[in-house]
């Protein structure tokens, strides 16, 4: 695709996303209702094949793009990226490591947004230390047997397909080398869960209206041919080689929503009035809209950056660590000042700035932690400078 078709996209989805995001975004959130009618608009976007190749029905974007896209939409509201981000993890990790025939099989659905879902890895005993998992697959016959719990699972309640991260050998040291990948349809033909899988939607003090969900297996049968890439004890390796676009995509979502949260406060500051002038001229409240500016630029030249850098096939850890730990603060820092300048409006349901807040810590824990953030970007400085 030529960048101006890129560009072109791109702009469709800006426009669309404020015509049809935002104004449904707070009353989702309040009721922490599933947008519905936005998952349909996002499947005529081609939203849901974003980044899966031409040759599947994807519209292939370059990761420029695409965390371009992903900062429009989270501008607005950063929930819904969630609906497209989270599937395109899996979907990736089909097109880089799967089979022909799975590939064939599952990316052609997963692109028209027929098939929809996200990806499985933490468990209520691991999330950061992924190696602990204790959800197990035994082979029999043609079918693994699926017996364990995942949590905090996004859309695995409203979609149909997860890439499971299990363990099909117990006893290996290491124990990522007795780790592998299945990709599980979770629906039956009539869209009733299959037999073995219950699904348990989390209450969640942000990130609302997207489900997250508690999944327990129980004798869960899956075909034997759903192991990704057909080879077991390679999952964890499947589960860490979209690492580098999946903080891209994060650090864009808090690109977004650092400069949602600085539109919102300066629109706020310039109609609100103390001691006879708006707020914004009193220079305590510039000092904060100046540091919020300068934060969501410094973010997003980082989004780019890192985008820039794996689109040339570079590697690219230490800039997409660099991306998503610094625009996910700035996006934590840009809703607590902007909270500070709505002054009591800002604890008011009638304002959104208070989902802003809510939201924007999700970005410092998804896709590695904030801390791990950091001790990844160490460890790269140092090896690419050796003594
Ligand atoms: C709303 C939401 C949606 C989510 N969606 C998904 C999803 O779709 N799929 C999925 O698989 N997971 C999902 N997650 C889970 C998320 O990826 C994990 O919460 C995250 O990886 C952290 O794991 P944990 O919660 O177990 O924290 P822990 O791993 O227990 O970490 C707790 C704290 O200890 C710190 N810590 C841990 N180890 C170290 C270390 N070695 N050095 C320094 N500090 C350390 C962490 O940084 C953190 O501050 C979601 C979570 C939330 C809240």
């Amino acid at each position: 695709m030529s960048s101006d078709d890129e560009k072109m996209i791109l702009d469709t989805i800006s426009k669309w996303a404020e015509r049809e995001v935002r104004p449904i975004a707070m009353a989702c959130d309040h009721e922490d209702t599933y947008p519905h009618a936005l998952v349909e608009q996002m499947k005529e976007l081609g939203l849901f094949g974003a980044t899966i190749g031409a040759d599947y029905g994807g519209l292939n974007l370059s990761a420029s793009t695409y965390s371009s896209i992903v900062e429009e939409v989270a501008q607005h509201w950063m929930a819904p990226s969630g609906i497209f981000n989270s599937h395109l993890i899996t979907a990736s990790c089909i097109e880089r490591a799967g089979t022909d025939a799975q590939k064939e099989k599952w990316l052609p659905r997963m692109a028209t947004g027929e098939l929809r879902g996200g990806i499985a890895l933490t468990e209520p005993n691991a999330g950061t230390d992924l190696q602990g998992i204790r959800t197990t697959a035994r082979l029999d016959g043609d079918h693994y047997i699926v017996n364990g719990a995942k949590t905090w699972i996004t859309n695995s309640l409203n979609g149909g397909c997860l890439g499971l991260l299990v363990k099909t050998d117990a006893s290996t040291t290491p124990p990522r080398a007795g780790m592998s990948m299945l990709f599980i349809e979770t629906r039956d033909e009539e869209g009733n869960l299959r037999p073995g899988l219950t699904v348990k939607k989390m209450k969640k003090f942000g990130y609302r209206s997207i489900d997250s969900c508690e999944l327990t297996f129980e004798d869960f049968r899956v075909p034997a041919d759903s192991l990704i890439g057909g080879e077991e004890g390679r999952g964890f390796y499947h589960a860490v080689g979209g690492l580098e676009l999946g903080r891209i995509n994060i650090a864009a979502r808090g690109a977004g929503m650092a400069r949602g949260a600085l539109a919102l406060a300066t629109r706020y500051a310039q109609e609100r009035k103390t001691f006879g002038k708006p707020i914004c001229e009193h220079q305590a409240v510039q000092l904060k809209l100046a540091e919020m500016a300068t934060k969501t630029e410094a973010a997003r030249l980082l989004v780019r950056s890192a985008a820039r850098a794996y689109d040339t096939g570079e590697r690219c850890d230490m800039e997409a660590g660099m991306a998503k730990y610094f625009a996910s603060e700035a996006a934590v820092f840009c809703a607590e000042q902007a909270m500070r300048i709505f002054g009591g409006y800002s604890f008011s349901k009638e304002y959104e700035i208070e989902r802003f807040y809510r939201d924007a810590m999700l970005l410092c824990i998804g896709e590695g932690t904030n801390e791990m953030q950091r001790i990844i970007i160490a460890r790269q400085l140092i090896s690419r400078n050796p003594a």
